[in-house]
């Protein structure tokens, strides 16, 4: 079964190591990417405050770090993210870590 991304992007700051990373794993391009990072906002929440999100969006080029996974390991990606906001796995068991709203899951 295809196995599933979940980004729990409170937690994410933006600091594209993911991106790095799945890049050589998958030996791409600099210009190419597996997964690549979006921004939300800049949003005005009150008076001269600005915020704004990263949400890390797979592209067609994710395999889901298939031969990882059949070898026990953790995906790349999801390795290196030191904000532990990022996993891959089995529907059923990403669903369980949701945790609040700010999340995207990749199916
Ligand atoms: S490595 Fe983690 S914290 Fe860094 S951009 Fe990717 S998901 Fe966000
Ligand atoms: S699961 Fe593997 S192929 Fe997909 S984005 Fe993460 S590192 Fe790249």
């Amino acid at each position: 079964m295809k196995k599933a991304i979940l980004i729990d992007y409170k937690y994410c700051t933006g600091c594209h190591t993911c991106e790095v990373a799945c890049q050589k794993h998958l030996g791409l391009e600099p210009d190419k990417w597996g997964i690549k990072l979006t921004q939300i906002g800049p949003d005005e929440v009150a008076p001269r405050q600005w915020q704004y999100e990263f949400v890390p969006v797979p592209t067609d080029r994710c395999n889901r770090c298939a031969d990882r996974l059949e070898r026990g390991k953790q995906a790349m990606c999801a390795q290196h993210c030191q904000a532990g906001c990022l996993w891959v796995g089995d529907i059923d068991e990403l669903v369980g870590r949701i945790d609040g709203d700010k999340f995207a899951l990749f199916v």
